[in-house]
């Protein structure tokens, strides 16, 4: 099975691909951790992602369908893929419709996580990620069991995205109303794009998602 979870910055897509990797035991793929890894690791896609991040602009298309590419081309990506900020632009989502195309692949479905904006500035805000195993929190609607303490691996160091503070989430609000809301049209016209309620709780999406998954939506 392969999916696309299209929708802004914060909408859960992370959360959501995470849950549907561990369900399905298909991989998730996550051009913004791949591209922060990148950034880490001093690479020379790294270097020049970096200063793009922390603007909130998106990284030149050639840059992330190369990196796509190769990551869909790993054996953990063989059984599918969840693609979470992939595509994000109208060549990207044509890059991608060539590559499966050449792989003999097909989409299964595009799910829309619907999040109004306002409650996007407060779920960026709040993010936090444990730097032991990255598993995603937040202050509000997902802290740990233990404060302090990650419910998954013990670890007790977290980690907050440089780009999540308020000067730049309406730089990526607005890379997302003008860049990649115009790819909903697109998936629409292929038939494949069912919206989800984003604003409900983390069960109430995985339940709605599961529902589509399984054409009972
Ligand atoms: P979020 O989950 O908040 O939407 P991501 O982790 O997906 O954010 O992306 C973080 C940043 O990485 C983006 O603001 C952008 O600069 C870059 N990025 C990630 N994926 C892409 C992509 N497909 N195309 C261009 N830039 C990307
Ligand atoms: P994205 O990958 O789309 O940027 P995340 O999955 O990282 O979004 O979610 C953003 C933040 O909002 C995280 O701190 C996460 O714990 C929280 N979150 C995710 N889904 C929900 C939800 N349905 N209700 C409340 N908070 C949520
Ligand atoms: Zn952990």
């Amino acid at each position: 099975m392969n999916l696309i979870l299209l929708g802004p910055p914060g909408a859960g897509k992370g959360t959501q691909a995470k849950r549907l990797e561990e369900q399905f035991g298909i991989a998730q793929v996550s051009t913004g951790d791949m591209l922060r890894a990148e950034v880490k690791s001093g690479s020379e896609i790294g270097l020049k992602a970096k200063a793009i991040m922390e603007r909130g602009d998106l990284v030149p298309d050639e840059v992330i369908t190369a990196m796509l590419a190769a990551r869909v081309s790993r054996p953990d990506a063989a059984r599918g893929f969840i693609l979470d900020g992939f595509p994000r632009t109208a060549p990207q989502a044509q890059a991608l419709d060539r590559m499966l195309a050449d792989k003999g692949l097909k989409l299964d479905h595009v799910i829309e996580l619907k999040v109004d904006d306002a409650a996007l500035v407060d779920r960026i805000a709040g993010r936090f990620t444990c730097a032991g195993c990255g598993t995603g929190y937040h202050d509000s609607f997902k802290p740990p069991a233990k404060s302090g303490v990650c419910d998954s691996c013990g670890g007790t160091e977290f980690t907050r995205r440089a780009d999540d503070k308020a000067e730049t989430v309406a730089a990526r609000l607005d890379a997302y109303h003008r860049q990649t809301a115009p790819l909903l049209p697109y998936y629409a016209a292929q038939g494949k794009l069912s919206g989800v309620d984003g604003m409900a709780s983390m069960d109430e999406v995985a339940r709605q998602i599961g529902a589509i998954l399984s054409g009972k939506a």
